[in-house]
């Protein structure tokens, strides 16, 4: 349980961890964020989701008024004071107070937040047997609206998808791009394996530049399988030997149906298998230390 929430240079305890309802984060969505995992007292890849933060800072114009190792230090912090050595941190930094009108440059000084807690987002069953998704009608983004790529406050999006997932009796949704090409799921990058290859949407897709998907195509080209970034269309998924997704909070999980189709023979496959055993390895032995 999380107890201390980082706010601003002070650290609150969590029912006292406020934010004005004149933050433009709260007001419009405005501003960005990231999920990153500890595992056995060491962050994940740190560097990477601290530089993804301030990239999807810069794209949207908000100067995070810390420095990326300040960022790194609150969430050390943040882990350390709230015993965290196994868990989820969520660092936010919004636009900040203004006023009722949209324009930032009236916001002084952006917020930073900084949250360490646990997330758990599938039972294990879903694990051992594979996701069953569905595509949605809801679009991703289109790159020149609100890039996807951009980890933004704003995940409507998102959340319309989510919203008809479950509406359609799933946990989780396949969103096409604007032109029908397949970008991602709702919180987590998708993967194929077909032939011996594994292919994943190129971020140009329309997907966010995925930490565990960089992560797991390391894993996947250190076994020597080829992984192939490009444009996918549901037939690929559909046609597909195997089908995974990655995510910070779901790490990697297994898709055996797809849009009613069976992916494969149904069944968690060995190359899903394979890397996911690399990939818990490498959480364990790779990181951060927190203290
Ligand atoms: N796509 C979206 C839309 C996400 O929100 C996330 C989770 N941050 C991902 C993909 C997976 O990214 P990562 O592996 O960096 O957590």
């Amino acid at each position: 349980m999380s107890n201390y929430v980082y706010i601003n240079g002070e650290f609150f305890e969590k029912d006292n961890a406020k934010v004005s309802v004149f933050d433009h984060g709260f007001l419009y969505g405005d501003g960005v964020f990231e999920g990153i995992r500890a595992y056995g007292g060491r962050v994940f890849r740190l560097t990477e989701h601290v530089d993804r933060l301030f990239d999807s800072a810069k794209v949207i114009a908000l100067d995070p008024g810390i420095s990326k190792k300040e960022m790194e230090d609150i969430i050390l912090k943040t882990c350390a004071k709230n015993n965290v050595s196994d868990g989820y941190i969520r660092p936010i930094i919004s636009r900040g107070v203004g006023d009722l009108g949209l324009n930032p440059y009236l916001c002084k000084k952006s917020t930073v937040v900084c949250i360490a807690d646990k997330i758990s987002l599938y039972p294990q069953e879903d694990y051992d047997k594979g996701l069953r998704i569905v595509t949605v009608a809801t679009h991703r983004n289109y790159n020149e609206s609100l890039n996807p790529r951009v980890k933004s406050l704003n995940y409507l999006n998102n959340i319309m998808a989510k919203i008809e997932a479950v509406q359609s009796g799933v946990k989780e949704s396949l969103l096409l791009n604007p032109l029908g090409y397949v970008a991602e799921c709702t919180g987590d990058n998708l993967f194929i394996s077909r032939k011996g290859k594994i292919f994943t949407p190129s971020v140009q897709s329309g997907s966010l530049d995925g930490i565990t998907a960089a992560a797991v195509v390391e894993l996947a080209e250190k076994r020597n399988i080829e992984v192939i970034h490009g444009l996918m269309s549901r037939f690929d998924i559909w046609t597909a030997d195997e089908c995974w997704l990655t995510g910070t909070a779901a790490e990697m999980i297994p898709v055996t149906n797809v849009d009613g189709r069976l992916i494969g023979d149904g069944k968690v496959g060995p190359v899903y298998k394979q890397l996911l055993a690399d990939f818990k390895h490498l959480t364990e032995t790779t990181g951060t230390s927190i203290a």
